[in-house]
């Protein structure tokens, strides 16, 4: 590749440019050494980007160098903002009116209908130190797509993409991209900035990759798909002292133990069998040393629930068995619980809508999908509107067969084209065209 191969600014593109052009824009670290102000000033962490650095005309990009290039650059919640820049400049090119706020949202009208529907990608990334071996390893170290928020960012803007050019639908597709995914707080944020106020939406839907499950298929259950996640600390307050006189002081310690396998009492003894909660202590912190017993102890920890009933039973009676132990034993204690991840609960209608696009993209099928044990920030959306979540097959083998969230997962570029169908044949579905369109 010769320097005057230079990426094409959007501005001056006209019409398609040569493939191997793009794919030398995208393989943004063959520049590292050259002294363009358009790519990274720090040679590639990806810290300094300047939003001209979007410049491929996307025309021609294909879907797996656009995920690639959100893998090599991968941006934890909040902070997403090269992804933005480029999600919005997508969006912008393929004719979609595009508004930016704490997420990026895409808005597509066609024919005469008045109903809207919601699509919605994540696009943060992890604290994960990558230890894959593919060609586009992330360029920021100790960050990762390592739950494929790379392949739904890029599997979205192509059925923007599609839809845009051939539109085949009567009504608004609002394209959703939100920030934070998960640390539970994106959907919450964009709710909260009035996303759904702004563009109104009578149905909102969402997808994620599945490992070890077969390229493409597509599970979802109507009713619960996905469990609450809520987090808890508690503070114990005893007395600090001599380890060689625990009876001059009021040890914390052993408060704190009592009270971890007290707590395991709640969904093997309080709740119903086969309730699905999950209540695990992750961690415990003293500040005693080798000869000095503990005045405060720390325990903190995870609870999922598959209902709100259940998720309040598990705190009430975390409560009622801090507040008794640390009464048995003349110490003080202190439960703050926090639920940032709400069940997510599938409506009937989008339920099968979801099942009737995917029959008809020709996709394997699954209906039963048991509820998932693991949270999802799309909750929030389902919430205030009717929607539905489903899983998508990311393969079974290497990469793709990997747990979301290990350092060697990987989201299947096959997958790609098999999300555009199936989200083309639901906005199709959910918005008809109608006699009024003229069709
Ligand atoms: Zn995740
Ligand atoms: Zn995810």
């Amino acid at each position: 590749m010769q320097p005057q191969d230079r990426p094409v600014a959007v501005g001056a593109c006209q019409g398609s440019i040569p493939l191997e052009k793009i794919r030398f824009c995208v393989e943004a670290r063959q520049f590292r050494n050259r002294p363009n102000s358009h790519w990274p000033r720090d040679g590639g962490a990806g810290q300094e980007w300047i939003d001209e650095e979007v410049l491929v005309c996307t025309d021609d990009l294909s879907l797996s160098a656009l995920r690639r290039d959100f893998h090599r650059y991968p941006e934890l919640g909040f902070r997403e903002f090269r992804t933005k820049a480029r999600v919005a400049k997508f969006l912008r090119e393929h004719g979609l009116e595009v508004h930016e706020g704490v997420g990026v949202v895409g808005v597509l009208r066609s024919g005469a209908g008045n109903r809207a529907i919601g699509l919605r990608a994540d696009m943060d990334a992890l604290p994960i130190h990558e230890a894959s071996r593919h060609a586009y390893p992330s360029e920021t170290p100790g960050v990762m797509h390592a739950c494929g928020h790379d392949g739904h960012m890029a599997m979205l803007l192509g059925a923007a993409r599609t839809l845009a050019a051939d539109a085949g639908f009567s009504g608004t597709v609002v394209f959703i991209f939100q920030p934070n995914e998960e640390h539970g707080l994106g959907a919450q944020a964009m709710l909260k900035e009035g996303v759904l106020e702004r563009f109104p939406i009578e149905e909102v839907y969402a997808l994620h990759n599945l490992p070890g499950a077969p390229v493409g298929q597509v599970s979802t259950r109507p009713g619960l798909i996905c469990s609450s996640e809520s987090l808890f600390e508690i503070t114990i307050r005893g007395q600090g002292g001599h380890a060689s006189m625990p009876q001059t002081g009021r040890d914390s310690i052993t408060v704190g133990a009592e009270l971890v396998l007290a707590l395991q009492t709640i969904v093997s003894r309080k709740l119903p069998p086969g309730a699905g909660a999950v209540l695990s202590v992750t961690e415990f912190q003293t500040d005693g040393q080798r000869n000095v017993l503990p005045g405060t102890v720390v325990l903190k920890g995870d609870v999922r629930a598959r209902s709100p009933e259940d998720r309040d039973d598990v705190e009430t009676f975390m409560r009622q068995i801090a507040e008794g132990v640390a009464t048995a034993h003349r110490v003080s204690v202190n439960v703050d619980f926090s639920t940032e991840f709400i069940e997510t609960t599938n409506a009937q209608g989008p339920t099968e809508a979801v099942l009737r696009a995917a029959r008809s993209a020709g996709l394997d099928i699954r209906s039963d999908r048991q509820p998932m044990s693991f949270s999802e920030d799309f909750a929030h959306f389902a919430a205030a509107v009717p929607g539905c979540f489903l899983l998508l097959g990311n393969g079974e083998v290497g990469a793709y067969g990997q747990p979301l969230h290990s350092d060697d997962y990987d989201f299947n570029d096959d997958v790609l084209p098999i999300g555009v169908a199936f989200w083309t044949e639901l906005v199709r579905d959910r918005l008809p065209v109608q006699e009024r369109d003229g069709k």
